[in-house]
């Protein structure tokens, strides 16, 4: 067998050692002669790893007592159009910060539910910074006040947390989740994807203060109101239960791996390494304002993008795949999740040089 280097901006590579758990358990889950996908979402089996995964998440982001963890649906597209139709009831509007693709994204789908104000865009930098707080023209009315923690197809990512003061603040944060400690009580709700740094697609995890539960517009389907679900505890309808389970297995690896701060160490030291190279070369470039480059997914460009599909095809003979940028922007990108290991970025970095040294 000969696993890959998969820098997937999502679904993602996973911990070699949680496929591996998961494989022996296929069958039979710890002698209970069947596999998880095969239990009901309401027996004693389940229902315990359900809690175990909402524990760990909850004990890994210290999570305080006044949240509520949620395990639901329809990923942060989902979420796009979940979270106004429950939050944005408070007063009609809401403010969405652009710093990208994934945040236009989420105000373009806001707009059907309210009225979505922009305090502040990244357009005149094309997107390659976030713009200071400073610049922000923050409504005081607003519901909430949204933004992409981590812009994954742009590669910029918030290193700093936006004051808003009584207003709540909502993340999304797909592609930087658990990536490094951060602050939950700075937030008024935070969701994710899981496929990136969680587990399989399929699941969505949601973490909103329980006192916006509750403000759901009367339109919102049942089973994406937050309030019902929460008093169901994710269970009114049947949970993505091998996510859940897979999830459980990651966030069991990243504890035994040392938690958050040993997790974000990993993470800054494997990005550094990797930017360090694009800035000392002059046949790569990575255009991004260095105080807000993601840590997550690095875009590059060659000076010469006629030899992009070469690029591409070596970096596949050498085990190493997904590396091509999202279309809108071309040139490539290396998604180095919490799962991929610093050898993955060294493998890339020593195939950067020697590409380099032939065609530069
Ligand atoms: C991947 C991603 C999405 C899309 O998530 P889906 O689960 O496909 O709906 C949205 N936002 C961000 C920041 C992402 O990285």
């Amino acid at each position: 067998m000969t696993r890959v280097f998969n820098f997937s901006p999502g679904p993602a590579t996973l911990p070699e050692p949680v496929l591996r758990q998961a494989a022996e358990e296929m069958l039979d889950w710890q002698g209970s002669g069947m596999s998880v996908m095969e239990m009901s979402h309401r027996g004693k089996q389940f229902m315990g790893i359900h809690a175990e995964a909402e524990d760990l998440l909850k004990e890994l982001m210290q999570i305080p007592a006044s949240y509520q963890v949620l395990f639901m649906q329809g990923g942060a597209l989902g979420e796009n159009a979940i979270v106004p139709m429950n939050l944005i009831g408070a007063t009609g509007r809401a403010d969405y910060v652009l710093t990208g693709d994934w945040s236009k994204k989420s105000a373009q789908e806001a707009k059907i539910y309210g009225e979505v104000n922009v305090p502040v865009s990244g357009d005149a930098s094309k997107f390659t910074a976030v713009p200071p707080q400073s610049q922000w023209k923050l409504d005081p009315g607003a519901s909430y006040v949204h933004i992409c923690s981590n812009e994954t197809i742009g590669g910029v990512q918030f290193h700093w947390t936006p004051e808003t003061g009584s207003v709540p603040l909502v993340a999304d944060m797909s592609s930087d989740i658990l990536s490094r400690p951060i602050d939950v009580s700075q937030y008024g709700l935070i969701y994710a994807g899981a496929q990136k740094n969680i587990g399989p697609s399929g699941l969505t995890i949601v973490v909103v203060r329980k006192d916006l539960l509750g403000r759901a517009l009367p339109i919102t389907p049942s089973a994406f109101n937050y309030q019902i679900q929460a008093a169901a505890d994710s269970m009114y309808n049947t949970p993505p239960t091998y996510s859940i389970y897979i999830a459980g297995l990651v966030l069991k690896h990243v504890k035994a791996q040392g938690g958050m701060a040993a997790v974000a160490e990993r993470n800054a030291r494997k990005a550094k390494l990797l930017y360090d190279f694009l800035d000392g070369s002059s046949f790569f470039r990575n255009p991004i304002a260095h105080q807000d480059r993601s840590l997550m997914n690095v875009p590059f460009w060659l000076k010469d993008t006629a030899l992009d599909a070469a690029f591409l095809h070596g970096a596949e003979q050498r085990g190493m795949i997904q590396l091509k940028g999202h279309r809108s922007v071309g040139g490539m990108r290396a998604s180095i999740y919490n799962a991929m290991p610093i050898e993955g970025v060294q493998a890339l970095v020593e195939y950067m040089k020697e590409f380099e040294r032939q065609h530069g």
